[in-house]
């Protein structure tokens, strides 16, 4: 069985704090370029032209180095077919493998599985600090792909571009590394500087989080073109559509709105920083737009009461090293403030 990717519900109207959304919604000048579009722009195929060198331009490298994505889920999606898909045959039968240091983001697990590699789970340190060694450990000749999500998702802590390094250059050689960049635009963390010199480093980024385009699609992967030669192939040809191409065009020329929304987030980190301190909760650092903190036993309670004031958070008590954990997504300031005013009351309340 292929398990499927997990879709928490959330009633509309509500605090949605669940799925580390942009919180403010995107910028109003995409809105404005999506009322642009005329009937032959819907009519005809995309061309993406400038969207491509737009978003080579605003990430710093060549128009080859880049190619756009429905998402990064497809980025994700299109990398393992693209090396780590059973071909087993014959006599020679190498199962290729794909390692993913958890507590991990779940698509690299459903697209791993769905594509027949073998998914190799190296375990969290404290701190959940980058398992290197145990990374380094995990890998064989078999290695295909390995995942790092930097910062983590669920658990916001960054990783050093060092420790990317080691474990770059430490494999086989038909193998990808792909650093997952979700959420880059938090703290500015990139591993962009090492795809000249290693050929085997794929960088993966969507305009679903800093953005706000979650629901139009718009992602990227971003490598030396001799790299993205081996996914260009697995890519449909008119992956994006024409109005997540002429909504990221509008989204990248808006940078003032991200750095709004990039003040907006530091902030809001900041306050469930302080309401951890004031309560005795541990929590972790995060480069991200969301926080994990550990509420203990009560972790599902605190969660469904928050839900019934139609506050979503996300229980990731399951996730290995999340023993009674939640994350909270860190948007608009004045989200945080109403749902952490909501998660004090209930854990100061008797159980
Ligand atoms: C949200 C998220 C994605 C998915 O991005 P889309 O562009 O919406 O597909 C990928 N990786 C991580 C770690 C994420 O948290």
């Amino acid at each position: 069985m292929i398990g499927e990717y997990e879709r928490p519900a959330a009633s509309p109207g509500g605090l949605r704090l669940h799925l580390n959304e942009n919180t403010a919604g995107c910028s109003p000048r995409v809105l404005a370029a999506l009322q642009e579009l005329t009937g032959e722009d819907i009519a005809f195929y995309p061309d993406y032209a400038e969207v491509e060198r737009e978003t080579a331009a605003y990430l710093g490298v060549p128009r080859d180095h880049v190619v756009l994505i429905n998402g990064l889920d497809e980025g994700i999606f299109v990398t393992t077919v693209a090396v780590a898909r059973d071909t087993v045959t014959g006599h020679s039968p190498v199962r290729p493998e794909v390692i993913v240091p958890l507590p991990a983001f779940d698509m690299y697990g459903v697209t791993t599985r769905a594509v027949g590699g073998l998914l190799v789970e190296v375990m969290p340190e404290p701190g959940f600090g980058l398992p290197v060694n145990g990374l380094l450990a995990a890998i064989t000749p078999r290695t295909r792909l390995v995942f790092i999500t930097s910062p983590n998702n669920p658990t916001g802590v960054r990783v050093s571009l060092d420790d990317i390094d080691r474990v770059a250059s430490a494999l086989p050689p038909e193998a990808l590394l792909l650093v997952d960049e979700a959420y880059h635009d938090f703290c500015g963390d990139t591993a962009l500087p090492l795809i000249s010199s290693r050929r085997n480093v794929i960088v993966g980024r969507t305009f679903a989080k800093g953005h706000g385009l979650a629901a139009l699609r718009a992602g990227c992967l971003v490598a030396h073109s001799s790299t993205l030669a081996r996914i260009r192939p697995i890519v449909p040809p008119y992956s994006l559509n024409v109005c997540a191409a002429a909504g990221l065009r509008a989204a990248l020329a808006d940078r003032s709105r991200l750095a709004w929304y990039v003040a907006q987030v530091d902030r809001s980190r900041t306050l469930i920083y302080e309401l951890c301190v004031r309560l005795g909760l541990t929590c972790w650092r995060s480069g991200a737009n969301f926080v994990l903190l550990r509420v203990g036993d009560r972790a599902s309670e605190v969660v469904e009461r928050l839900a019934a004031r139609s506050i979503f958070i996300r229980n990731r008590s399951s996730e290995p090293g999340c023993e009674g954990c939640v994350r909270i997504t860190a948007g608009v300031v004045e989200h945080t403030e109403r749902c952490l005013a909501a998660l004090e009351e209930i854990l100061c309340a008797e159980p």
